[in-house]
């Protein structure tokens, strides 16, 4: 890193990161960033750079009018979103499944021409517990199928005024049309489009609801075939029936098994600094009710300790190393990091229950 870059993103951690233990500290004059912070910190910077030169000009040329061009800063370009399906550890099942249901259709088209039968799916639910990878799942499918990606979430079309979510609705649709193909990750689609909100519900959100639901029926040119609507929720019981019937494939993102997770934790330590014959299988059984996002703060939590010791060893004896050499991370200090970071406690077995229940009457896999 340049002088300049370090200090951009030491400003970014500083401003971005909530936790203290990825928190970039100057001791002596030298710079202590954690890893992670590190990775996170470039990996936003390259966002923010690739961003401005991002050929926003081609978008804005693209989108007609105030309301399409709302989204031009919404769209990553599948190069540049940095996931693939390697990067997810575990739920080969549902990779299997995008790959034949979106990834196929969106990059050979020609085969899924012909008749009804093989016609692409136009929309997708991911629902499962929070943390196990839906987001990452999205992104990494646009990357795989060499779509563009537009994220929303409830906010992005009604924090207008109210009049204009229909207007913002019915642009996001047509702006669409024009970077097919295309994925529309609706992330917590049950705040979006969830059951009708009875007497309580703002006239404006019907019928923004109204009209979302409306332009998905429309989607039926032939570059519309290549816009995919995917929704992700922890509460598919929150969704009404009309929205159900639009998601026709449902998939369930469960929590991992103990192989899952160490398939997960192989992806986050795979680079890292072990100690020799460093026992994964241990650690898998040792974190049950672990989701991927869980056992990522577990890993981070752990990788912290060397740096700790270092630091805490640095200040005894009142001198900094110039050359540190942090010790390989040990079963131990995982172990020991499990009281810092547990299972969330967010999903609870009720929840659990609620989600089976649901798989088992509306989707498949899990
Ligand atoms: P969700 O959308 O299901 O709430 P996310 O996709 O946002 O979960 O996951 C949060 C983070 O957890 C991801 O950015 C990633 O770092 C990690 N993660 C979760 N599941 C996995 C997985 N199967 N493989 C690799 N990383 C994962």
């Amino acid at each position: 890193l340049t002088k300049q870059k370090a200090e951009k993103v030491v400003g970014w951690a500083k401003n971005h990161l909530l936790s203290s233990c990825l928190l970039p500290s100057i001791k002596g004059g030298r710079l202590y960033l954690p890893r992670e912070c590190l990775e996170i910190a470039i990996l936003r910077l390259q966002d923010q750079e690739t961003a401005s030169r991002k050929p926003t000009q081609n978008l804005k040329n693209l989108a007609k009018d105030e309301y399409e061009s709302n989204f031009v800063s919404a769209v990553v370009p599948p190069g540049e979103i940095g996931v693939r399906f390697d990067d997810i550890g575990a739920l080969e099942d549902v990779k299997k499944a995008l790959n034949e249901l979106v990834i196929l259709p969106m990059r050979r088209p020609e085969l899924f021409s012909r008749g009804n039968l093989l016609r692409p799916c136009k929309g997708i639910l991911l629902f499962g517990p929070p943390g196990t990878g839906k987001t990452l799942l999205a992104k990494a499918l646009a990357t795989e199928a060499g779509a563009n990606f537009i994220s929303i979430t409830g906010s992005t079309l009604t924090s207008k005024w109210f009049g204009d979510a229909e207007k913002l609705t019915k642009a996001l649709f047509s702006f669409a049309s024009k970077l097919a193909p295309v994925i529309i990750f609706v992330d917590e689609v049950d705040s979006l489009l969830g059951a009708r909100g009875g007497a309580f519900e703002h006239e404006a959100t019907r019928r923004m609801r109204n009209e979302f639901m409306s332009a998905w029926d429309g989607l039926r040119s032939k570059e519309s075939q290549r816009i995919l609507i995917l929704g992700a929720t922890n509460r598919p019981f929150d969704l009404d029936d009309a929205v159900i019937r639009r998601l026709p494939r449902r998939i369930y993102v469960d929590l991992p098994d103990a192989e899952n997770r160490m398939k997960i934790l192989r992806i986050f330590l795979g680079h890292e600094n072990l100690e020799a014959d460093f026992q994964y299988y241990e650690l898998a059984n040792v974190t049950e009710g672990y989701s991927g996002s869980d056992l990522k703060n577990l890993c981070i939590a752990a990788a912290y300790r060397p740096v700790q010791e270092l630091l805490e060893d640095e200040t005894k004896r009142g001198q900094n190393d110039a050359a540190p050499v942090l010790r390989p991370l040990t079963l131990e200090d995982f172990i020991q990091s499990k009281s810092k970071v547990g299972p969330s406690v967010a999903y609870d077995a009720a929840s659990m229950n609620e989600l089976r229940k649901w798989n088992e009457q509306y989707g498949e896999g899990g």
